[in-house]
């Protein structure tokens, strides 16, 4: 008989594992509670690494078709201080393979391929151990039964309660987003400054980041320690309040890198999140966990790695069946466990180090990983 599996959450996670199980030929239920693929912006760019989010990718006999649309020069990093002057500026090599970029946009449709998710299906609650199954609850108020229901449902996942009570704790360092359009026509200053792939400047306790996006679309982020609650006496809706706030907090860095901030349009508050670091659960009987759901750690480049490394992982190891359902699972659970933590402790240094007392610590992770 064949399981009746779920996957709840339609991100790198979600539809990872659900596109390895359709290429195995098995059925699985993609539940998400976006009313569309569309619905919101996609966000930035991610760079997938070989051994991690290109793997993955490879499981799901999509790594050809990956390459087409990714951007290895989108590797390409350059640092500055916060007098503008240039510390580093590392480009890749044209064959260099090791993490190009792709918007996250294009590869939601890479993965979503022929996939049937099921658009507006926010699930409000995962409960296993009933006669029948795991029974997975619904924001309309109707319920299904599962054999299996995975939790792909990003930080404040729904299902994760059913087989652990850990929540986020904020790390103490915020992001401020915003954008820039059609760089190169708009603002070819800053398209000279941002090169083909990010820039980055680092200060006390704060840094700004640009990467490029396709066509012309450029992410910045604002990086900064404090208190949760620093935006108390702004709007954080009023965009020129919000600017005003940025750019008083970078006063003194130079002008051509706060222009990143002055021609930036809308501001999304980004509060870093993360869980414990090894967090791990006792075994429940038909539920597990993917992704950010399972181990939420600081944006440095990992998350959606390990994210779709995990989901095209359990989905070959379910599909080689017939064995028991749930001994794949803890088997799969192990080996995400001591991954994901071996991870979660790099990217925790690395933040106390990107966004520190001295920006010296930044440079030397950088040299670290690209020596020159
Ligand atoms: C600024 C920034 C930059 C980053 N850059 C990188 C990078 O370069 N490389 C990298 O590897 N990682 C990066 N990350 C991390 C990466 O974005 C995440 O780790 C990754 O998206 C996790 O994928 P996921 O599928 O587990 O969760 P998500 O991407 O959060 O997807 C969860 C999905 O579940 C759906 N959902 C949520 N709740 C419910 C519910 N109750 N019912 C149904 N559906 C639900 C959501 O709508 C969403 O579609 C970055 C993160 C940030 C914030």
């Amino acid at each position: 008989m064949r399981h009746r599996i779920a996957v709840v959450g339609s991100g790198p996670a979600g539809l990872t594992f659900a596109r390895v199980l359709h290429r195995h030929g098995c059925p699985v239920a993609v539940l998400e509670r976006d009313p569309a693929a569309d619905a919101r912006p996609p966000g930035g760019v991610l760079d997938l690494h070989e051994g991690l989010g290109q793997l993955a990718l490879d499981k799901a006999g999509l790594l050809a078709e990956f390459r087409a649309f990714s951007r290895p020069e989108g590797q390409a990093m350059r640092i500055l201080d916060t007098d503008g002057a240039v510390l580093r500026d590392w480009r890749p090599r044209p064959d260099d393979r090791a993490n190009p970029e792709i918007d996250r946009g294009q590869l939601r449709d890479l993965l979503l391929g022929p996939l049937d998710v099921q658009w507006g299906r926010g699930v409000t609650q995962v409960v296993p151990g009933t006669r029948d199954g795991v029974q997975v609850h619904f924001e309309d108020g109707r319920q299904e039964t599962f054999d299996l229901v995975v939790g792909a449902d990003g930080a404040w996942s729904r299902t994760r309660p059913a087989v652990s009570a850990a929540t986020p704790q904020y790390t103490g360092v915020t992001y401020v987003e915003t954008s820039l359009e059609d760089v190169d026509t708009r603002h070819p200053g800053l398209a000279r400054l941002i090169g083909d792939g990010s820039v980055a400047a680092y200060g006390v306790n704060r840094a700004l980041v640009a990467q490029r996006n396709s066509g012309g679309h450029v992410k910045v982020y604002a990086q900064f320690r404090a208190p949760l609650d620093w935006h108390t006496n702004l709007d954080l809706a009023d965009v020129e309040a919000v600017r005003s706030s940025l750019l008083a907090l970078f006063d003194g860095w130079a002008a051509p890198v706060l222009d990143l901030l002055r021609h930036g349009t809308a501001f999304v508050h980004r509060p870093l999140y993360v869980l414990p670091v090894s967090h791990t659960w006792p075994h429940v009987c038909g539920v597990t966990l993917l992704g950010d759901a399972a181990h939420l750690m600081p944006p440095l480049g990992a998350g959606a790695n390990l994210a779709m490394l995990e989901g095209a992982e359990l989905a070959e190891s379910l599909a080689a069946g017939p064995g028991d359902l749930d001994e794949a699972v803890r088997a799969f659970e192990e080996q995400m466990w001591e991954r994901a933590a071996r991870w979660a402790k790099i990217t925790t240094a690395g933040l106390e180090r990107l966004v520190s007392p001295d920006p010296a610590q930044a440079l030397a992770i950088f040299d670290r990983v690209q020596p020159s």
